[in-house]
């Protein structure tokens, strides 16, 4: 009899379509309401990390075209923007989020290929996201006063905003939204790497018909940013991005009068208790550090396991790891796309080998990965000592380290025992349990049964190394306000 052939288990591609996005071969500054070139005449490339292709060029801002965005910035707010009425001012941001719904297609597709993140999560997360912070800060416009009742509200001025390349749109919508909406105008940095969704922005920002100058975006690498914090005329900084930079930004800023909301970097613990819903939190955890390739600020970096489950989490772990799809971000099955550029790639895989110098047990599926472009498998590490560098350092890839505790004392002990502070879950059947961690945890942001989940209502931003002030709900508006 003959042999049956085996079952080839493995997913049909299902890309999707690059057909109706349009990404122009160069872009200039957007300044004043027009496209300007740099005054040095310089562009770089951004590039496609899944095939390491150029996607376009792009307008580096120096010292002169960032000092042209703030005063374009400071004359919109001095002649247009604070002085329209509130309500008139909703109407644009409403607007933009509207506008943004009907693009939603176009941007996470050119979010996939300009940043690697799979289609699946600029699709369902992103985009929508980004589209709801509008939404969002647009119904607050015009009610800043019962806000915060008792005080008077008044706008800060020109605020110069530095986003990261991990959520390049939504970071723009989390900084741009609560700064429009409380009669800011805005001179905005996006990240090298991932700027074509904010230039994308600016183009839907001129078909909103937003005033000239309102929102500016100076694109450029970190002396860029460095040129928008140190301005002068800048009355607000707002800068998410690494801790080191934002130390350098705390003490640029430091007695310069410039209001400053810092949101940096994590190392988040997730903490499974025996009496947790297992399967459940398995997925939690996955979603948690190999969603975005790890590229997430609040990651579930850490696993602090009871030690009487640790083997069967540890099993299932490694049974759902490996059915992740790792490969094309335009493919609707990605699970986890290229790592953002080759200079991340390098950082995780430094960490890679720290973990196992320093005496873990490293665990990848075997998955088959591109030939171009950078990627990386996810990845798990057994028995991390907590001396170990993976588990005391943000490696921002799909990296998550496995500590185990006896005690619930030991796991609030063990989750805090890090500089910073942005996040943690907690895995468990108890409300009690819930309710006493979450009063003892130092992190801005704890999740329970659940991970990663974000609202715009709700408020974000962390303790000690995180960085300090908070983003999003009505906590996000007191950021962008003189309250007196
Ligand atoms: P980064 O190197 O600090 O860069 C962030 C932004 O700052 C980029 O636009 C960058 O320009 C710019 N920049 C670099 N040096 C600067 C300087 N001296 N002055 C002003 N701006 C400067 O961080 P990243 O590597 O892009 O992003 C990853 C980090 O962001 C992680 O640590 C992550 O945890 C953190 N993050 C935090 C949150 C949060 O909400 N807490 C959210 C997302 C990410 P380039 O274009 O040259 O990079
Ligand atoms: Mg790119």
């Amino acid at each position: 009899m003959a042999k049956k052939k085996p079952i080839d288990w493995r997913l049909v591609p299902a890309p999707e379509s690059k057909d109706h996005v349009r990404i122009d071969p160069q872009y200039e500054l957007f300044v004043g309401g027009k496209w300007q070139k740099p005054k040095s005449g310089t562009y770089f490339d951004t590039i496609n990390p899944a095939n390491e292709q150029r996607l376009a060029r792009i307008a580096e801002a120096g010292e002169a075209d960032v000092d042209a965005a703030v005063k374009a910035a400071r004359k919109a707010y001095d002649t247009v923007w604070s002085r329209m009425p509130a309500a008139e001012r909703a109407k644009y941001i409403y607007r933009i989020a509207r506008l943004l719904q009907e693009k939603a297609r176009e941007f996470a597709v050119i979010e996939s290929m300009d940043g690697g993140k799979a289609i699946r999560e600029s699709r369902d997360v992103d985009v929508p996201l980004a589209a709801a912070h509008f939404f969002y800060y647009a119904g607050w416009a015009d009610k800043l006063n019962y806000a915060f009742p008792g005080k008077s509200v008044s706008p800060l001025g020109v605020a110069g905003q530095v986003i990261p390349w991990n959520f390049p749109l939504l970071m723009a919508a989390w900084k741009l939204a609560p700064a429009l909406a409380c009669g800011n105008t805005v001179v905005l940095k996006p990240a090298e790497t991932t700027p074509l969704t904010a230039l994308k922005l600016a183009e839907l920002l001129q078909e909103a018909e937003l005033p000239d100058g309102v929102v500016n975006v100076v694109t450029g690498a970190g002396a860029t940013g460095a040129a928008v914090v140190d301005h002068p005329d800048v009355n607000k900084v707002a800068f998410t991005g690494s801790t080191g930079v934002g130390k350098l930004i705390q003490r640029a800023t430091a007695g310069s009068g410039k209001k400053l909301t810092l949101e940096l970097g994590g190392k988040a613990a997730n903490i499974i208790f025996a009496d947790a819903p297992i399967d459940q939190a398995v997925e939690g955890i996955i979603n948690g550090i190999y969603f975005n390739q790890g590229h997430v600020c609040c990651a579930g970096s850490r696993l602090l396991v009871e030690e009487s489950v640790h083997d069967e989490v540890v099993r299932k772990l490694k049974h759902r790891m490996r059915s992740l799809v790792v490969g094309d971000p335009l493919d609707k099955n990605t699970d986890i796309g290229a790592i953002n550029s080759k200079e991340q790639l390098v950082t995780i895989t430094k960490y890679l080998k720290a973990g196992v110098a320093d005496g873990a047990e490293l665990y990848q599926p075997a998955c088959d990965l591109p030939a171009k472009g950078y990627w990386c498998r996810p990845t798990l590490f057994l028995d991390v000592a907590q001396s170990a560098r993976i588990a005391e350092e943000e490696i921002f890839g799909p990296v998550l380290a496995v500590q185990t505790f006896r005690t619930v004392d030991e796991a609030i002990q063990k989750a805090n025992n890090t500089p910073y502070g942005l996040s943690a879950g907690v895995w468990t059947d108890k409300g009690s349990k819930i309710f006493n961690l979450t009063s003892k945890l130092r992190a801005g942001v704890i999740w329970a049964n659940t991970y990663n989940k974000f609202d715009p209502t709700s408020p974000f931003g962390g303790y000690k190394e995180s960085g300090y002030g908070r983003e999003g709900g009505v906590h996000g508006l007191g950021a962008y306000l003189n309250l007196n």
